[in-house]
């Protein structure tokens, strides 16, 4: 008779062994939290140790559908058995359907694939250098506290001085201004200049939507100095502000934005869902700027990425997680708000909207004055032992960034979650 092995027993001292070959073997760049993963379903993880965690930072906006949803597996799991990879020398019916699922949801253009977020905007940079060759222009101007990733360009276009420190000189044709700021953008436009390039909410920056005047103002700037208006859609796309892309959600009801779009839109994290992949987005006039032989990566658009990602919208969709997000989202801000009024010497206040969310620390908690870490990461570690994860973003606050399909009762149970540190801390 076959027994099915039982599972192998949690071993105690598993992350210390994980973390020293780590310390070993892997380039420290990433200041890392000393929790290790085995395992996750929806919502919730487990570290090697057992412990459980609600998760509230998906990922950093990547688990559109949490952990090891099961559609997900079978897309992976049926793709994967007829056909993985074959380059982009041919034809994949995989890539051409989720190219036409993304214009859809946006308007008339083309989609070019690739592999992560910072590849994507790579791919817009290029773009914007392609538009203004020809007469000599080649900047791109982006804004203060901006992210748009880790690349050399990516390192450029962002306007935070730590990325760039230590990898001077950088790739030229990159300057920032304070964001929504639309008199400030007007004043750096030069002669050089060929594009724009914003977040239509600051994610790493600190949670920044960006206002109704100011995305008007930007389209109407763009058409008057011919520029190409860029949206990195990266972090704050796919429907984490309860729609598709997150101008759509600003700009929602407002008298004469429906004919707004951007001339170029860059996605990845929630995308594949978990499973690598980027693309972006560019408006019909400009869509055959990048003409054969101009642009390319050799894993971009495979059809076992396009068919995760395929899937993915379809759940999405299916089951209206866009509501859920607008729903749930406005819970959870009135939650952390109703924090904040409780706990004035703690939080300061919600920022963000649907589930690209942020809670602002109250400047100089007394309980935080003994370490020299910023309050973001005390804060942060005080979840993780209440066992919820959030992602810091920047020194004064904690982003929730959850999965999709986060149920009412799961953000209720992370309020009190984070209810119960917060009262500690006050
Ligand atoms: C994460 C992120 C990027 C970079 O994406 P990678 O996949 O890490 O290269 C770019 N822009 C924004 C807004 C992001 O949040």
């Amino acid at each position: 008779m076959k027994d099915i092995a039982p599972p192998p027993p949690i071993l105690r001292n598993q992350f210390e062994t994980i973390r020293e070959q780590f310390t070993k073997n892997v380039v420290p760049s990433y200041g890392r939290f000393d929790i290790a993963f085995s395992h996750g379903r929806g919502s919730e993880l487990f570290d090697v140790n057992g412990k459980r965690y609600l998760d509230l930072g998906g990922g950093i906006a990547v688990c559109a559908l949490g952990h090891c949803h099961p559609a997900i597996t079978e897309a992976l799991v049926e793709q994967s058995k007829k056909l993985v990879h074959v380059s982009n020398l041919y034809y994949t019916e995989q890539q051409g359907r989720l190219a036409a699922e993304l214009v859809s949801r946006i308007a008339p253009g083309k989609v070019f694939f690739c592999n992560s977020g910072a590849e994507a905007n790579e791919g817009l940079f290029k773009l914007a250098r392609k538009f203004g060759h020809d007469e000599g222009r080649f900047e791109v101007i982006t804004t203060v506290n901006s992210f748009h990733g880790r690349t050399l360009a990516g390192i450029a276009a962002t306007g935070q001085d730590k990325v760039k420190k230590g990898f001077e000189p950088m790739t030229p044709g990159f300057r920032h201004v304070p964001f929504n700021d639309l008199a400030a953008m007007r004043a750096a436009i030069s002669p050089a200049t060929a594009a724009i390039m914003i977040e239509g909410v600051q994610g790493e920056g600190g949670i920044t939507p960006a206002a109704v005047e100011y995305l008007l103002g930007l389209r109407a700037l763009c058409d008057e100095k011919k520029l190409l208006l860029l949206m990195d859609g990266v972090q704050c796309g796919h429907f984490r502000t309860g729609k598709f892309q997150s101008f759509q959600r600003i700009l929602e009801g407002v008298a004469g934005a429906e004919k707004f779009v951007p001339d170029g839109i860059s996605m990845a994290k929630a995308l594949g869902g978990g499973f690598p992949m980027g693309a972006f987005w560019v408006r019909s006039p400009y869509a055959d700027l990048l003409g054969a032989g101009t642009h390319g990566t050799t894993y971009g658009g495979t059809p076992l990425a396009c068919a995760v990602a395929l899937k993915v919208l379809e759940v999405i969709e299916r089951e209206q997680l866009a509501d859920n997000v607008r729903t749930t989202g406005e819970f959870l801000k009135n939650e952390i708000n109703r924090l904040a009024k409780t706990y004035p010497g703690v939080i300061k206040g919600a920022r963000g909207m649907g589930f690209i969310l942020g809670i602002e620390l109250a400047e100089n908690i007394p309980a935080f004055a003994g370490s020299e870490k910023p309050h973001a990461i005390q804060f942060v570690n005080r979840l993780h032992d209440a066992g919820v994860l959030t992602i810091p973003s920047g020194n004064q606050i904690a982003r929730l960034l959850p999965a999709l399909n986060l149920t009412r009762a799961d953000a209720a149970e992370g309020i009190g979650f984070i209810e119960a540190v917060v009262k500690k801390l006050a």
